[in-house]
Protein backbone atom coordinates (compact mmCIF):
# COMPACT_ATOMS: atom_id res chain seq x y z
CA UNK A 1 0.00 0.00 0.00
CA UNK A 2 2.72 2.36 0.95
CA UNK A 3 4.11 2.49 -2.40
CA UNK A 4 1.35 3.27 -3.94
CA UNK A 5 0.66 6.50 -1.64
CA UNK A 6 3.97 7.68 -2.22
CA UNK A 7 3.46 7.50 -5.83
CA UNK A 8 0.64 9.43 -5.44
CA UNK A 9 1.62 11.91 -3.39
CA UNK A 10 4.66 12.08 -6.18
CA UNK A 11 2.57 13.10 -8.63
CA UNK A 12 0.44 15.26 -6.56
CA UNK A 13 3.26 17.28 -5.47
CA UNK A 14 4.94 16.94 -9.38
CA UNK A 15 1.17 17.92 -10.17
CA UNK A 16 1.23 20.94 -7.54
CA UNK A 17 4.93 21.85 -8.69
CA UNK A 18 3.73 21.92 -12.37
CA UNK A 19 0.68 23.95 -11.06
CA UNK A 20 2.67 26.27 -9.74
CA UNK A 21 5.33 26.47 -11.89
CA UNK A 22 2.85 27.70 -14.63
CA UNK A 23 0.68 29.76 -12.06
CA UNK A 24 4.47 31.45 -11.55
CA UNK A 25 5.11 31.94 -15.22
CA UNK A 26 1.24 33.23 -16.09
CA UNK A 27 1.76 35.84 -13.17
CA UNK A 28 5.32 36.96 -15.01
CA UNK A 29 3.19 37.12 -18.15
CA UNK A 30 0.91 39.09 -16.31
CA UNK A 31 3.18 41.39 -14.98
CA UNK A 32 5.64 41.70 -17.84
CA UNK A 33 1.73 42.45 -19.96
CA UNK A 34 1.09 45.02 -16.93
CA UNK A 35 4.52 46.61 -17.29
CA UNK A 36 4.08 46.93 -20.90
CA UNK A 37 0.54 48.69 -20.90
CA UNK A 38 2.23 50.80 -18.07
CA UNK A 39 5.12 51.88 -20.08
CA UNK A 40 2.55 52.52 -23.16
CA UNK A 41 0.40 54.55 -21.22
CA UNK A 42 3.08 56.45 -19.99
CA UNK A 43 4.51 56.93 -23.47
CA UNK A 44 0.93 57.86 -24.39
CA UNK A 45 0.53 60.04 -21.73
CA UNK A 46 3.80 61.67 -22.92
CA UNK A 47 2.88 62.01 -26.40
CA UNK A 48 -0.85 63.54 -25.21
CA UNK A 49 1.53 66.24 -23.47
CA UNK A 50 4.35 66.74 -25.66
CA UNK A 51 1.12 66.91 -28.68
CA UNK A 52 -0.54 69.60 -26.10
CA UNK A 53 2.68 71.53 -25.48
CA UNK A 54 3.09 71.64 -29.43
CA UNK A 55 -0.51 73.18 -30.08
CA UNK A 56 0.10 75.67 -27.49
CA UNK A 57 3.84 76.50 -28.88
CA UNK A 58 2.09 76.64 -32.14
CA UNK A 59 -0.92 79.10 -31.17
CA UNK A 60 1.15 81.28 -29.20
CA UNK A 61 3.73 81.48 -32.32
CA UNK A 62 0.59 82.00 -34.26
CA UNK A 63 -0.90 84.98 -32.06
CA UNK A 64 2.67 86.13 -31.46
CA UNK A 65 2.86 86.76 -35.55
CA UNK A 66 -0.52 89.21 -35.98
CA UNK A 67 -0.15 92.59 -36.08
CA UNK A 68 -3.75 92.16 -33.88
CA UNK A 69 -3.55 92.04 -30.33
CA UNK A 70 -4.74 89.17 -28.53
CA UNK A 71 -5.91 88.45 -24.70
CA UNK A 72 -7.71 85.45 -23.84
CA UNK A 73 -9.60 84.85 -20.49
CA UNK A 74 -10.42 82.47 -18.10
CA UNK A 75 -13.97 81.55 -17.00
CA UNK A 76 -13.00 83.99 -13.69
CA UNK A 77 -11.86 86.95 -16.51
CA UNK A 78 -8.58 86.43 -15.60
CA UNK A 79 -5.59 86.38 -18.06
CA UNK A 80 -4.33 83.15 -19.46
CA UNK A 81 -2.70 84.14 -22.44
CA UNK A 82 -1.63 87.92 -24.14
CA UNK A 83 0.39 88.02 -27.68
CA UNK A 84 3.79 89.91 -28.29
CA UNK A 85 1.54 93.13 -30.19
CA UNK A 86 -0.95 93.32 -27.27
CA UNK A 87 2.10 93.64 -24.88
CA UNK A 88 3.14 96.03 -27.16
CA UNK A 89 0.21 98.16 -27.30
CA UNK A 90 0.21 98.94 -23.78
CA UNK A 91 3.54 98.70 -23.01
CA UNK A 92 3.41 95.72 -20.53
CA UNK A 93 6.79 94.47 -18.77
CA UNK A 94 5.54 92.04 -16.66
CA UNK A 95 3.81 88.87 -16.71
CA UNK A 96 0.38 89.35 -16.34
CA UNK A 97 -0.85 85.79 -16.81
CA UNK A 98 -3.67 85.28 -13.43
CA UNK A 99 -4.89 88.90 -13.05
CA UNK A 100 -7.74 90.53 -13.77
CA UNK A 101 -8.13 92.63 -16.63
CA UNK A 102 -8.26 95.49 -14.45
CA UNK A 103 -5.07 94.41 -12.38
CA UNK A 104 -3.20 93.95 -15.66
CA UNK A 105 -4.76 96.77 -18.15
CA UNK A 106 -6.03 99.13 -15.81
CA UNK A 107 -8.87 100.40 -18.23
CA UNK A 108 -12.52 100.29 -16.70
CA UNK A 109 -13.97 100.58 -20.52
CA UNK A 110 -12.31 96.69 -20.83
CA UNK A 111 -13.70 95.93 -17.39
CA UNK A 112 -16.83 96.59 -18.46
CA UNK A 113 -16.43 94.76 -22.40
CA UNK A 114 -16.25 91.55 -19.84
CA UNK A 115 -18.79 92.20 -17.65
CA UNK A 116 -21.15 92.60 -21.02
CA UNK A 117 -20.03 89.23 -22.70
CA UNK A 118 -22.65 86.57 -20.92
CA UNK A 119 -25.07 88.34 -21.99
CA UNK A 120 -24.31 89.75 -25.55
CA UNK A 121 -21.76 87.00 -26.44
CA UNK A 122 -19.89 89.25 -28.88
CA UNK A 123 -19.06 92.49 -28.94
CA UNK A 124 -17.84 94.85 -31.70
CA UNK A 125 -16.03 97.74 -32.72
CA UNK A 126 -15.95 99.08 -29.42
CA UNK A 127 -12.93 101.88 -29.44
CA UNK A 128 -11.06 102.97 -26.48
CA UNK A 129 -8.25 105.53 -26.19
CA UNK A 130 -5.36 104.17 -24.02
CA UNK A 131 -4.19 105.64 -20.96
CA UNK A 132 -0.63 107.48 -21.65
CA UNK A 133 1.02 110.65 -23.56
CA UNK A 134 1.07 109.34 -27.25
CA UNK A 135 -2.31 108.99 -27.46
CA UNK A 136 -3.36 105.37 -29.04
CA UNK A 137 -6.25 104.39 -29.99
CA UNK A 138 -7.93 100.57 -30.12
CA UNK A 139 -11.30 99.15 -31.87
CA UNK A 140 -12.02 96.04 -29.28
CA UNK A 141 -13.59 92.90 -30.56
CA UNK A 142 -14.93 90.50 -27.91
CA UNK A 143 -16.16 87.03 -27.75
CA UNK A 144 -17.47 84.92 -25.03
CA UNK A 145 -16.34 81.60 -25.28
CA UNK A 146 -18.92 78.83 -24.89
CA UNK A 147 -18.85 74.58 -24.11
CA UNK A 148 -21.67 72.01 -25.84
CA UNK A 149 -24.06 73.47 -23.12
CA UNK A 150 -23.76 77.34 -23.86
CA UNK A 151 -21.60 77.91 -20.43
CA UNK A 152 -19.26 80.38 -20.95
CA UNK A 153 -15.83 79.11 -19.89
CA UNK A 154 -13.58 82.29 -21.23
CA UNK A 155 -13.43 85.13 -23.50
CA UNK A 156 -11.08 85.96 -26.18
CA UNK A 157 -10.23 90.06 -27.04
CA UNK A 158 -8.75 91.04 -30.12
CA UNK A 159 -7.18 94.92 -30.46
CA UNK A 160 -6.92 96.43 -33.72
CA UNK A 161 -4.68 99.48 -33.12
CA UNK A 162 -6.29 103.06 -34.92
CA UNK A 163 -3.70 104.77 -34.23
CA UNK A 164 -2.53 106.05 -37.62
CA UNK A 165 -5.99 105.88 -38.66
CA UNK A 166 -7.34 108.31 -36.43
CA UNK A 167 -4.11 110.19 -37.13
CA UNK A 168 -4.68 110.33 -40.88
CA UNK A 169 -8.14 111.46 -39.79
CA UNK A 170 -7.02 114.07 -37.50
CA UNK A 171 -4.73 115.61 -40.30
CA UNK A 172 -7.19 115.35 -43.01
CA UNK A 173 -9.40 117.31 -40.55
CA UNK A 174 -7.03 119.64 -40.32
CA UNK A 175 -6.49 120.10 -43.80
CA UNK A 176 -9.98 120.85 -45.04
CA UNK A 177 -10.02 123.51 -42.10
CA UNK A 178 -6.64 125.04 -43.32
CA UNK A 179 -7.62 125.02 -47.16
CA UNK A 180 -10.92 126.54 -46.16
CA UNK A 181 -9.71 129.00 -44.58
CA UNK A 182 -7.00 130.27 -46.55
CA UNK A 183 -9.85 130.27 -49.62
CA UNK A 184 -11.93 132.23 -47.46
CA UNK A 185 -9.69 134.75 -46.97
CA UNK A 186 -8.78 136.22 -50.65
CA UNK A 187 -12.42 135.11 -51.43
CA UNK A 188 -13.71 137.53 -49.24
CA UNK A 189 -11.92 140.24 -49.65
CA UNK A 190 -12.94 139.84 -53.51
CA UNK A 191 -16.30 140.57 -52.58
CA UNK A 192 -16.13 142.84 -50.32
CA UNK A 193 -14.19 145.47 -53.62
CA UNK A 194 -16.88 143.87 -55.81
CA UNK A 195 -19.43 145.18 -53.65
CA UNK A 196 -17.78 148.62 -53.24
CA UNK A 197 -17.79 148.94 -56.74
CA UNK A 198 -21.24 148.14 -57.39
CA UNK A 199 -21.78 150.63 -54.61
CA UNK A 200 -20.73 153.41 -56.85
CA UNK A 201 -17.29 153.24 -56.46
CA UNK A 202 -17.13 152.18 -60.09
CA UNK A 203 -18.00 155.79 -61.18
CA UNK A 204 -14.51 156.79 -59.64
CA UNK A 205 -12.37 155.70 -62.41
CA UNK A 206 -9.15 155.45 -60.72
CA UNK A 207 -10.41 154.21 -57.67
CA UNK A 208 -12.48 151.81 -59.29
CA UNK A 209 -9.06 150.72 -61.14
CA UNK A 210 -7.23 150.19 -57.50
CA UNK A 211 -9.98 147.95 -56.55
CA UNK A 212 -10.25 146.40 -59.80
CA UNK A 213 -6.08 145.83 -59.37
CA UNK A 214 -6.84 144.44 -55.62
CA UNK A 215 -8.97 141.79 -56.90
CA UNK A 216 -7.05 140.86 -59.26
CA UNK A 217 -4.06 140.38 -56.78
CA UNK A 218 -6.06 138.47 -54.56
CA UNK A 219 -7.44 135.64 -57.40
CA UNK A 220 -4.12 135.36 -57.88
CA UNK A 221 -3.44 134.31 -54.79
CA UNK A 222 -6.39 131.72 -55.15
CA UNK A 223 -5.02 130.49 -58.38
CA UNK A 224 -1.49 130.02 -56.71
CA UNK A 225 -3.03 128.57 -54.06
CA UNK A 226 -4.97 126.04 -56.34
CA UNK A 227 -1.84 125.38 -58.09
CA UNK A 228 -0.05 124.89 -54.87
CA UNK A 229 -2.54 122.59 -53.80
CA UNK A 230 -2.98 119.88 -56.53
CA UNK A 231 0.94 119.79 -56.30
CA UNK A 232 0.85 118.99 -52.82
CA UNK A 233 -2.16 116.17 -53.49
CA UNK A 234 -0.34 114.96 -56.28
CA UNK A 235 3.22 114.75 -54.42
CA UNK A 236 1.65 113.08 -51.26
CA UNK A 237 -0.31 110.39 -53.21
CA UNK A 238 2.62 109.43 -55.46
CA UNK A 239 1.03 110.98 -58.82
CA UNK A 240 4.09 112.73 -59.47
CA UNK A 241 7.03 110.70 -60.94
CA UNK A 242 10.68 111.71 -60.80
CA UNK A 243 11.87 111.57 -64.23
CA UNK A 244 15.47 110.75 -62.99
CA UNK A 245 18.85 112.06 -64.84
CA UNK A 246 21.92 113.52 -64.47
CA UNK A 247 21.46 117.44 -64.30
CA UNK A 248 24.32 120.17 -64.50
CA UNK A 249 23.27 121.74 -61.19
CA UNK A 250 25.30 125.16 -61.60
CA UNK A 251 22.87 125.37 -65.46
CA UNK A 252 19.63 124.74 -63.10
CA UNK A 253 20.27 127.22 -60.65
CA UNK A 254 21.67 129.90 -63.02
CA UNK A 255 18.62 129.26 -64.79
CA UNK A 256 16.42 129.70 -61.44
CA UNK A 257 18.28 132.74 -60.66
CA UNK A 258 17.94 134.20 -64.27
CA UNK A 259 13.99 134.01 -63.50
CA UNK A 260 13.84 135.32 -60.31
CA UNK A 261 16.17 138.39 -61.47
CA UNK A 262 13.54 140.97 -61.65
CA UNK A 263 11.81 140.04 -58.57
CA UNK A 264 15.27 140.50 -56.68
CA UNK A 265 16.07 143.67 -58.44
CA UNK A 266 12.75 145.19 -56.96
CA UNK A 267 14.49 144.78 -53.54
CA UNK A 268 17.68 145.58 -55.17
CA UNK A 269 18.39 142.24 -53.71
CA UNK A 270 22.02 140.71 -55.64
CA UNK A 271 21.67 137.13 -56.54
CA UNK A 272 25.13 135.20 -56.48
CA UNK A 273 25.77 131.88 -58.30
CA UNK A 274 28.66 129.53 -56.61
CA UNK A 275 27.34 126.41 -57.49
CA UNK A 276 31.12 124.80 -58.80
CA UNK A 277 31.04 123.79 -62.67
CA UNK A 278 30.77 120.06 -63.14
CA UNK A 279 28.65 119.11 -59.95
CA UNK A 280 26.09 116.98 -61.04
CA UNK A 281 22.87 115.31 -59.28
CA UNK A 282 20.58 112.18 -60.74
CA UNK A 283 17.41 114.86 -60.80
CA UNK A 284 14.62 115.35 -61.86
CA UNK A 285 15.20 118.98 -63.96
CA UNK A 286 11.70 120.37 -64.06
CA UNK A 287 11.39 119.75 -60.09
CA UNK A 288 14.35 120.77 -58.95
CA UNK A 289 13.89 123.63 -60.37
CA UNK A 290 10.95 124.21 -58.43
CA UNK A 291 12.44 123.44 -55.22
CA UNK A 292 15.38 125.92 -56.09
CA UNK A 293 12.62 128.47 -57.42
CA UNK A 294 11.03 128.25 -54.13
CA UNK A 295 13.93 128.83 -51.69
CA UNK A 296 15.63 131.72 -53.60
CA UNK A 297 12.08 133.24 -53.93
CA UNK A 298 11.76 132.76 -50.02
CA UNK A 299 15.22 134.01 -49.57
CA UNK A 300 14.10 137.54 -51.85
CA UNK A 301 10.80 137.63 -50.21
CA UNK A 302 11.76 137.18 -46.36
CA UNK A 303 15.34 138.62 -46.63
CA UNK A 304 16.70 142.05 -46.08
CA UNK A 305 16.20 144.81 -49.06
CA UNK A 306 19.70 145.74 -50.64
CA UNK A 307 20.78 142.04 -49.51
CA UNK A 308 22.52 139.09 -50.74
CA UNK A 309 20.88 135.90 -51.60
CA UNK A 310 23.38 133.03 -52.62
CA UNK A 311 22.95 129.39 -53.82
CA UNK A 312 26.34 127.00 -53.27
CA UNK A 313 26.72 123.46 -53.43
CA UNK A 314 29.18 120.89 -53.17
CA UNK A 315 29.98 116.63 -53.11
CA UNK A 316 29.61 114.93 -49.88
CA UNK A 317 29.75 111.69 -48.59
CA UNK A 318 27.83 108.56 -49.49
CA UNK A 319 27.25 109.30 -53.17
CA UNK A 320 25.54 112.62 -52.78
CA UNK A 321 25.42 116.07 -53.47
CA UNK A 322 24.77 119.46 -50.96
CA UNK A 323 23.08 122.59 -52.28
CA UNK A 324 22.14 125.86 -50.60
CA UNK A 325 20.47 128.77 -50.71
CA UNK A 326 21.79 131.74 -48.39
CA UNK A 327 20.64 134.64 -47.46
CA UNK A 328 21.66 137.49 -45.40
CA UNK A 329 18.21 138.77 -43.70
CA UNK A 330 16.48 138.49 -40.26
CA UNK A 331 16.71 134.56 -39.62
CA UNK A 332 13.92 132.51 -38.28
CA UNK A 333 13.09 131.63 -34.94
CA UNK A 334 14.37 128.47 -32.75
CA UNK A 335 10.94 127.93 -32.31
CA UNK A 336 10.16 127.68 -35.98
CA UNK A 337 12.79 125.73 -37.86
CA UNK A 338 11.07 122.64 -37.29
CA UNK A 339 8.04 123.89 -38.36
CA UNK A 340 8.74 125.86 -41.48
CA UNK A 341 8.52 122.56 -43.64
CA UNK A 342 4.60 122.02 -42.50
CA UNK A 343 1.97 123.11 -44.66
CA UNK A 344 0.18 126.18 -44.21
CA UNK A 345 2.68 126.66 -41.15
CA UNK A 346 4.02 130.81 -41.68
CA UNK A 347 6.67 132.50 -38.78
CA UNK A 348 4.56 136.02 -39.87
CA UNK A 349 1.26 135.27 -41.57
CA UNK A 350 0.68 138.69 -42.47
CA UNK A 351 3.87 139.13 -44.33
CA UNK A 352 3.50 136.31 -46.08
CA UNK A 353 -0.18 137.42 -47.47
CA UNK A 354 1.68 140.26 -48.20
CA UNK A 355 4.09 138.51 -50.65
CA UNK A 356 1.47 136.34 -52.28
CA UNK A 357 2.79 133.36 -50.40
CA UNK A 358 0.64 130.22 -50.16
CA UNK A 359 2.18 128.55 -47.12
CA UNK A 360 3.00 125.99 -49.20
CA UNK A 361 5.91 126.58 -50.93
CA UNK A 362 8.58 124.61 -48.47
CA UNK A 363 6.33 121.42 -47.60
CA UNK A 364 6.21 121.10 -51.92
CA UNK A 365 9.92 121.37 -51.26
CA UNK A 366 10.00 118.95 -48.87
CA UNK A 367 8.24 116.46 -50.89
CA UNK A 368 10.05 117.10 -53.81
CA UNK A 369 13.76 116.30 -52.29
CA UNK A 370 12.16 113.25 -50.21
CA UNK A 371 11.04 111.51 -53.29
CA UNK A 372 15.08 112.23 -55.13
CA UNK A 373 15.94 110.55 -51.87
CA UNK A 374 17.85 113.59 -50.38
CA UNK A 375 17.01 115.66 -47.04
CA UNK A 376 15.94 119.29 -46.39
CA UNK A 377 17.00 121.41 -43.67
CA UNK A 378 17.38 124.90 -42.75
CA UNK A 379 20.36 126.53 -40.34
CA UNK A 380 19.69 130.20 -39.32
CA UNK A 381 20.20 132.32 -36.09
CA UNK A 382 18.13 135.49 -35.44
CA UNK A 383 20.03 138.37 -37.25
CA UNK A 384 22.50 136.32 -39.26
CA UNK A 385 20.46 135.26 -42.43
CA UNK A 386 18.98 131.81 -43.17
CA UNK A 387 20.19 128.95 -45.35
CA UNK A 388 18.37 125.91 -46.38
CA UNK A 389 20.68 122.89 -47.27
CA UNK A 390 19.25 119.91 -49.82
CA UNK A 391 21.16 116.80 -50.37
CA UNK A 392 20.51 114.66 -53.90
CA UNK A 393 22.10 111.75 -55.40
CA UNK A 394 24.81 112.58 -57.50
CA UNK A 395 24.55 112.00 -61.00
P1 LIG B 1 5.07 130.97 -47.89
O1 LIG B 1 4.19 130.80 -49.03
O2 LIG B 1 4.43 131.60 -46.71
O3 LIG B 1 6.37 131.61 -48.27
P2 LIG B 1 6.68 128.62 -47.39
O4 LIG B 1 6.26 127.24 -47.10
O5 LIG B 1 7.53 128.84 -48.59
O6 LIG B 1 5.37 129.46 -47.41
O7 LIG B 1 7.47 129.16 -46.11
C1 LIG B 1 6.93 129.00 -44.83
C2 LIG B 1 7.38 130.11 -43.91
O8 LIG B 1 8.78 129.95 -43.62
C3 LIG B 1 7.25 131.49 -44.48
O9 LIG B 1 5.96 132.01 -44.29
C4 LIG B 1 8.29 132.26 -43.70
O10 LIG B 1 7.72 132.69 -42.47
C5 LIG B 1 9.37 131.22 -43.39
N1 LIG B 1 10.55 131.36 -44.29
C6 LIG B 1 10.78 130.66 -45.43
N2 LIG B 1 11.97 131.00 -45.98
C7 LIG B 1 12.50 131.93 -45.17
C8 LIG B 1 13.72 132.70 -45.19
N3 LIG B 1 14.62 132.56 -46.17
N4 LIG B 1 13.92 133.57 -44.18
C9 LIG B 1 13.03 133.74 -43.17
N5 LIG B 1 11.86 133.06 -43.11
C10 LIG B 1 11.60 132.16 -44.09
Amino acid sequence: MMPYIITAMAIALAGAVVLHWRWRQRCELLERELARERQALGESRQQREEDIAQKQAEQQTLFNSMAEGVLVLDEAGRVQLVNRSLQKFFGLKADVRGQTIMEAFRLQELAELWRRLPEERIVEGRELELPGVNGRWMEVNAAAVVDRAGTQYGAILVFHDLTRLKQLENTRQEFVANVSHELRTPLSLIKGFVETLLDGAKSDPELATRFLRTIEKHTDRLTYLIEDLLTVSRLESGQIVMNLHPVELREEAAQVLDDLQSRAAEKNVTLENSVPAGLQANADADRLQQVLFNLVENAIKYGRADGRVTMGGKSVADGKVELWVHDDGPGIPVEAKERVFERFYRVDRARSRETGGTGLGLAIVKHIVQAHGGEVWVKSDLGQGTTFFCTLLQG
